[in-house]
């Protein structure tokens, strides 16, 4: 079994789109790290994955609050640490308490802070087109033992989308 799987999306609504479908395997106390330039499409995966949570609110960029929460069948909390200098920052919003196991928890530039985030977390890396501005590649990783009995499903589910 692999433990990545990439994918391609053609627009916002594509990886919106994607993201809802990730999102059918998050359970609480996930931990889903965001990778990938600005612009890259990490906050419309996160819009789509928390629509798919059953948040009603329009997600918003967290990137000059830090954290965010939304109430969706399950908690919702969106950070972006991108302009965190100090890991201390992130310490003090709460950090540690997000992660109690009750929330999904989306992480934008989520792989600064690799050395905080639990065993197991989800990995998704965006990537710009240099040829096509509407075209991502979108790889999700996997990571810790919490992973390995959701990946044929997460596979399954990724499936409608072109590979890469
Ligand atoms: P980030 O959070 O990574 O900085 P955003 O999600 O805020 O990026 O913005 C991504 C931008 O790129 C949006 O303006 C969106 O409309 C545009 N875009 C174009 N194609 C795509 C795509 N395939 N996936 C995601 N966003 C895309
Ligand atoms: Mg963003």
């Amino acid at each position: 079994m692999e433990t990545s799987v990439g994918v391609v999306t053609i627009s916002a609504e594509d990886t919106e789109k994607l993201g809802r479908a990730v999102s059918e395997a998050l359970r609480p106390g996930d931990v889903v790290a965001l990778a990938g330039d600005l612009g890259a499409g990490k906050t419309v995966f996160v819009q789509g994955a928390a629509a798919g949570l059953g948040v009603l609110q329009p997600v918003v960029s967290p990137t000059f609050t830090l954290v965010r929460e939304y109430a969706g069948r399950l908690p919702v909390v969106h950070m972006d640490v991108y302009r965190l200098d100090r890991v201390q920052d992130v310490l003090d919003v709460g950090f540690e308490e997000y992660l109690d196991g009750r929330a999904v928890v989306f992480i934008e530039w989520g792989d600064v802070i690799q050395g905080l985030l639990p065993e197991s977390w989800l990995g998704v890396r965006l990537t710009l087109d240099m040829q096509d501005e509407a075209r991502r590649a979108v790889t999700v990783t996997r990571t810790g033992p919490a992973w390995s009995g959701r990946w044929e499903l997460l596979e399954r589910l990724l499936a409608p989308w072109e590979s890469v």
